[in-house]
């Protein structure tokens, strides 16, 4: 079937990915989308335009050579586009399955049209393409080349978090033959990657491989290790490394503030999400994970966690029995919501619901301190707000309540300021997130760069990893010029 004309040209249409049936993944932490078969990836490659001046580059923060990467997949070079991605992502495998591709690389894709606020449907899929040579080079286990720079030997870098934004970094250091070492806090690696993104949407033996490939280019890794309180930053200066990147993320949440959320099983999204992914609840009953199953689960928020949140208590209910009762209650309308498209539309197959236009103002419980109810007003859209999305206002008189046995409140997440609390000079903006050179990620003390979450707050995981890369440029020249 063609779709539409360009240049004359009849269009091919898009090759439609597979997903696991909503019926059959929602009492599973399976993975919901599969990937493309050679065969449809080879038929979504030839829809490339192979364009004179490709758009499609500049909309990959990480600037992988899109149009080369599909040139060589569309010829059955899997190889050389594995190469080719790997030049400028550690990560396809993951990146091919979390980016947020319509409003990144799709969005530049000359299919869609200019000045559009996210990828038109014709767009390539260019996401997929990455996930489908991603995981072909990592089954095949092909190399990527080090270099061994002898300029760097003996200089030693300290990274510190483990999420996208520090591997990245190390691994584009250690690639150039420098002595990296990441410190990260929790213990096990992975930043947001592992706590907070479910297994349905990131398998862990993806995240597994990716993250073992850096080890291959001798990046050490330190856990159960928090620097600001284990270590002082001014300590790994005295203890010999040249310089410092800080990955620390975005990992305190925000809170409605209103009464009862200190009761039992009102749980942040982070906390939440943290407790099922490092403490296995989706193998229950093989594992008892200390976190409460309601019979009714509300989710407070409209965002990409609030969605990731929902539709592991949807299966968490299933897999323990519990007949579903998930609902997701945000104060705008549904087209308001700054979730993914896809995330909603696979939380409604899901079976999760949505309460629209409702403003939680108490939370009660029993005499034992276990939530019980969740008091909300009712509201309307009144004018715009600074967001630019119609403001909620709430209606007088409009109170109910629901039954709510556990409550997660995903309302984003700021910086944790355990660090940067106990570095003197290390500028931050009112938000507390480091102040940086947009060029170099260098902070207010030399030697010091910093890039993801912690610099500009939430953001996506190719943005943390374009902002890293952009760090190792910098930490490069800043040991060459000082040896
Ligand atoms: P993080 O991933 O937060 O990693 C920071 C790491 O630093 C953590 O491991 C932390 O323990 C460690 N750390 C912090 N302080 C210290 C210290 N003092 N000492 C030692 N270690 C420390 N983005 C997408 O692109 N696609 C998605 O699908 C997506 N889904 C998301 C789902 C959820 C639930 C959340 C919360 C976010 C999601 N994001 C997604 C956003 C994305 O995950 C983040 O933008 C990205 O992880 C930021 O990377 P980072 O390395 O800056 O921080």
């Amino acid at each position: 079937m063609p779709f539409g004309s360009r240049n004359g040209e009849e269009m091919k249409e898009p090759v439609k990915i597979k997903e696991r049936p909503a019926v059959e993944r929602s009492a599973t932490f399976d993975e919901v989308v599969f990937g493309y078969s050679e065969e449809e990836a080879l038929q979504e490659a030839s829809r490339c335009l192979q364009c004179k001046k490709p758009s499609c580059n500049d909309g990959c923060p990480v600037g992988i050579d899109v149009k080369r990467f599909i040139a060589h997949l569309a010829k059955k070079d899997y190889q050389a586009s594995y190469l080719t991605i790997k030049e400028k992502s550690s990560f396809p495998s993951i990146c091919g399955r979390v980016c947020p591709a319509e409003y990144q690389c799709r969005k530049a894709c000359v299919f869609t049209k200019k000045g559009s606020p996210f990828a038109s449907e014709r767009a390539i899929n260019i996401h997929f393409l990455e996930r489908f040579v991603g995981d072909f080079g990592n089954q095949e286990g092909i190399e990527t080349p080090a270099e061994n720079n002898k300029e760097f030997i003996e200089k030693r870098v300290a990274v510190v978090g483990s999420g996208p934004a520090g591997l990245c970094c190390a691994g584009e250091l250690a690639r150039q033959g420098i002595d990296v070492t990441v410190f990260e806090g929790l213990h096990k690696t992975g930043g947001v990657l592992r706590y907070g993104i479910p297994p349905f949407r990131l398998p862990r033996n993806i995240l597994d491989f990716e993250i073992d490939y850096l080890k291959k280019y001798n990046v050490k890794i330190v856990t159960n290790y928090i620097i600001g309180k284990t270590k002082l930053l001014d300590e790994l200066f005295r203890e010999g490394f040249s310089a410092i990147f800080l990955g620390l993320g975005a990992g305190i949440p925000s809170f409605l503030n209103i009464d009862g959320e200190n009761l039992c099983n009102v749980y942040s999204a982070n906390e939440f999400l943290t407790r099922v992914n490092l403490m296995a609840a989706f193998r229950f009953p093989e594992y008892h994970t200390p976190i409460n199953v309601g019979k009714h689960i509300i989710i407070v928020g409209g965002g990409n966690t609030a969605m990731d949140a929902a539709r592991v208590a949807i299966r968490l209910q299933r897999i323990h029995g519990i007949e579903p009762s998930t609902t997701v209650f945000y104060r705008r309308t549904e087209l308001e919501m700054p979730a993914r498209r896809l995330e909603i539309e696979h939380a409604k197959e899901e079976g999760v619901k949505f309460e629209f236009l409702v403003q939680p103002v108490a939370f009660s419980g029993d005499k034992d301190g276990s939530l019980q109810t969740l008091r909300c007003l009712r509201c309307e859209l009144g004018e715009p707000d600074a967001s630019g999305r119609r403001r909620p206002v709430s209606i007088k008189g409009s109170e109910f309540d629901t039954p709510c046995d556990s409550a997660i409140i995903a309302l984003g997440l700021q910086a944790n300021t355990m660090l940067t609390n106990t570095t003197k000079d290390l500028k931050l903006d009112k938000n507390k997130d480091i102040i940086v050179d947009p060029e170099t990620m260098q902070t207010s003390i030399k030697g010091v760069y910093a890039g993801g979450d912690i610099v500009g707050g939430e953001g996506t995981v190719i943005e943390a990893m374009g902002m890293a890369k952009r760090a190792a440029r910098a930490i490069a020249q800043y040991l060459k010029d000082k040896s």
